[in-house]
């Protein structure tokens, strides 16, 4: 996200003011991330995202059908990016399978799945899953009859002693997003505010209109469901950081918001469609339970309460590809996008496509065949 101007900036501080009280009840500092970069509408054109949710590169990388999958979903996302060509890529998520990579250092992996991104010179932005920097889990298989096969212990994380070179203790979430952010001036992911963490990808980024680059069209949000090394939750403190964040950016909700994260909160669980998908839901496939965040610490309520919030959008369970409508907005799901994790269902993205003016959010779901469908829109 850009700097504002000092319009907006004399507004913000004058709304400060009133929420003094407030903001200084809950303590949460308003960091204003500034990148210097700048994610802005074509003329005469809409603004188009491509959404990779689920890819989970680095699978059983020891067996030669690992690296096949990575191979596959490289293929999905190459296919998906040239027929669609977005202006920018979100990877929602289950970028890897960490707890099946032995080695030291698993952002080797996390390149393989920018690539095909990069290599088409597409911005991105990315948010953890809950198998991202997730340890290393030994296969109980190969203490019996196939045997360990021969792995390389890395003398980057042995300790003093140099005896336990071979634990493979994962990458943990700042690594990977320290490598992300410096891996190309591509990459508009960001690590947020410190007093978020261990939660690391909360942040905010905004599109900002053909005409004026100081003007928002939307903020996209993004915020850190947890899982992996520690509880699948968004904490109190990082609604506290959404709210306080909103309420200084878009203080009266005039610039839509749109939410992305990666396990699904519980409010899925009251809008999903028993069996087939029928109207208002929206989407091809509904064929496991939502599998919610462990607990409900006040995001939800915080989405309530701002009308400009139009939908959130989640990955993390891999059958199930609906929309519904929640309230004033509307939760979706994306669509497993890689070769990795379980379940074969047809392999695909769900596409978001920002009018600016008038302002509205279709989507639809691409796959790996070149169809399309579940075409909805998602503004009101
Ligand atoms: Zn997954």
């Amino acid at each position: 996200m850009e700097g504002q101007n000092g319009k907006h900036k004399k507004f913000s501080v004058l709304v400060l003011v009133l929420l003094l009280p407030l903001i200084s009840f809950v303590s949460v500092v308003v960091v204003k991330p500034s990148t210097g970069k700048n994610l802005q509408v074509r003329k005469g054109s809409t603004f188009k995202i491509t959404i990779f949710a689920d890819l989970h590169f680095g699978e059983d990388t020891w067996t030669s059908w690992g690296p096949l999958q990575d191979i596959h979903s490289t293929k999905v996302m190459s296919f998906i990016l040239d027929q669609e060509k977005p202006d920018f890529v979100i990877y929602l998520g289950d970028v890897l399978t960490a707890d099946n990579i032995p080695i030291a250092n698993a952002s080797l992996y996390w390149d393989q799945a920018l690539s095909p991104t990069k290599d088409r010179c597409i911005p991105w932005a990315a948010v953890f899953g809950n198998h991202d920097d997730a340890h290393f889990i030994w296969p109980t298989e190969w203490f019996s009859d196939s045997g360990i096969p021969p792995l390389k212990c890395s003398s980057l994380i042995s300790s003093s002693s140099g005896e336990d070179n071979c634990i493979f203790m994962g990458t943990t979430r700042l690594q990977l997003m320290n490598h992300d952010i410096g891996s190309s001036a591509l990459s508009f992911s960001q690590k947020g505010p410190n007093n978020l963490w261990p939660s690391v990808s909360n942040y905010v980024l905004k599109i900002s209109s053909s005409d004026d680059s100081e003007s928002p069209v939307a903020y996209l949000y993004f915020l850190d469901s947890g899982g992996g090394t520690y509880p699948e939750v968004i904490s109190t403190v990082q609604a506290k950081w959404f709210n306080s964040t909103a309420q200084e950016i878009n203080p009266d909700s005039r610039v839509p918001e749109i939410i992305f994260w990666h396990i699904p909160s519980r409010a899925y669980k009251t809008v999903a469609p028993s069996g087939v998908i029928n109207k208002p839901c929206v989407g091809s496939i509904n064929k496991e339970s939502v599998a919610p965040q462990e607990a409900e610490h006040g995001i939800m309520k915080a989405l309530e309460a701002r009308p400009s919030v139009q939908a959130v959008f989640v990955g993390h369970n891999h059958g199930l590809d609906w929309c519904c409508p929640y309230k004033k907005f509307w939760l979706c799901f994306t669509r497993h996008s890689g070769y990795g994790g379980y379940g074969n269902w047809t392999r695909g993205a769900r596409v978001l496509e920002i009018n600016e003016q008038p302002f509205s959010l279709k989507s639809w779901i691409t796959m790996e065949d070149g169809s399309l469908h579940s075409h909805v829109f998602l503004s009101s």
